[in-house]
């Protein structure tokens, strides 16, 4: 038997990190009526890069954003022109181009995203500089840093520190270290000619690179290889110089117009890409949850990971506020691991085909599945 949840004002809600799931659930209790506060490490909003484009998609983003009264913001800062999609071999040649035109997974810069709904709070909703290092739970809720809650949503991302209250689980290394980089593309119109109006992947064997148009004219790029696990903590800690020639000596004999990427691009870092087992559940506690990539951290071959995200404090929102019993929560995590499932095969399967020792071969094979023609 779970206990009733009894929502008031005075219900002291804690939401630990302020990433798309955290500041969306905020946003969707202070509709409600609630005042949540959220932990968010970072000292504030501008602290460190905020990532690429992300295409929100209508049964998961979209609609959170819709259920948040956010939609006119949003539409006001998606990019629906920018949904192409380019595939070219490590020789250069050009494989596949496709403009996306009548897709509706429009891009949106993830700064932005972050800025329409940090602005949708209320004031002080978000205590920044507050990294939550040990969550002390009690008989009806839990301390924080000496404050008392009744109820906390672990919406701290990969490394989530409050995950182990629900689960022995850890994210686990997915065989390939990823390196960032950055563009303007005013200033690279080479990169920028080869990344055409949207993303680009360029595959070859257990490599690839990829570029992504993002708002404001700027460009951002990945170059990713299969590689022990050694090797991607490694890359994880070389400063930005010596990240470059390791990378160009990965990508050697690669097309030059490739190479340029990796050549001209501001080295952001490198990490290596982790991922929560596929299935990844818990058993239900009363007063402790998790949404986003706390809960299915996943590769990003899906691109699913922050439109789950925002589904999936949508779904919270909903349970909490529908009077009922925690019954209602642990209905919501049972979907909530189902609908990751799904995602994180499908981000597994896509690892799989572009780090694959067959080279592009499955890349092209999904895109021709996907448009159902042979290109
Ligand atoms: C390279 C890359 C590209 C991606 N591309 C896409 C894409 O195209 N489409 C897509 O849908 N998804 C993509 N993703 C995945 C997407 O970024 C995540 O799924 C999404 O950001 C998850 O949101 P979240 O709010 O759950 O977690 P996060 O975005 O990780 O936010 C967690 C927040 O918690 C804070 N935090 C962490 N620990 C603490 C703590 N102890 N105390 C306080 N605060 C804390 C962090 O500072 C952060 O602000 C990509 C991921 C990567 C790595």
């Amino acid at each position: 038997m779970y206990p009733e949840i009894i929502m008031t004002a005075m219900t002291r809600i804690a939401i630990i990190g302020g990433g798309p799931s955290g500041l969306m659930l905020a946003r969707l209790l202070q509709l409600r009526g609630l005042s949540p506060v959220v932990f968010e490490r970072d000292g504030h909003a501008g602290e460190r890069p905020q990532g690429g484009s992300l295409d929100l998609h209508g049964d998961t983003g979209q609609r959170a954003m819709r259920l948040a009264a956010l939609e006119a913001e949003f539409v006001a800062a998606a990019r629906p022109e920018d949904q192409g999609d380019r595939l070219y071999d490590a020789g250069g040649t050009l494989l596949f181009d496709r403009d996306g035109e009548g897709d509706d997974r429009p891009e949106i810069d993830r700064s932005a995203l972050r800025d329409i709904l940090l602005a949708s709070l209320a004031p002080d909703t978000v205590r920044w500089g507050s990294r939550v290092a040990a969550i002390e739970p009690d008989s009806s809720g839990c301390q924080i840093a000496g404050e008392r809650f009744d109820m906390v949503v672990g919406a701290d991302g990969a490394w989530s520190r409050v995950r182990p209250l629900l689960s022995d689980a850890q994210p686990i290394y997915e065989g390939v270290a990823f390196a960032e980089l950055g563009f303007e593309a005013a200033l690279h119109p080479d990169v920028a000619a080869v990344t055409g109006q949207g993303k680009m992947f360029a595959v070859g064997e257990n490599r690839a690179l990829i570029t992504q148009l993002n708002g404001h004219g700027h460009i951002r790029g990945y170059a990713g290889l299969r590689a022990p696990e050694a090797v991607a903590q490694h890359w994880a800690r070389l400063g930005p110089e010596q990240l470059r020639v390791a990378l160009l000596k990965a990508f050697e004999g690669w097309a030059p117009a490739l190479l340029r990427v990796i050549e001209t691009g501001t080295i952001v870092g490198s990490r290596p890409l982790h991922a929560l087992p596929i299935g990844h559940r818990w058993t239900s506690r009363p007063g402790v949850t998790l949404i986003g990539d706390a809960a299915h951290l996943m590769s990003p071959f899906a691109g699913e990971g922050v439109n789950l995200a925002l589904a999936d404090a949508a779904d919270l929102a909903d349970a909490l506020a529908s009077g009922g019993s925690w019954a209602a929560v642990a209905a919501h995590e049972a979907a909530m691991a189902a609908r990751a499932v799904v995602a994180a095969e499908k981000s597994a399967a896509g690892l799989r085909a572009v780090f694959s020792a067959a080279g592009v071969r499955p890349v092209l094979d999904h895109y021709r599945e996907r448009l159902g023609t042979d290109v």
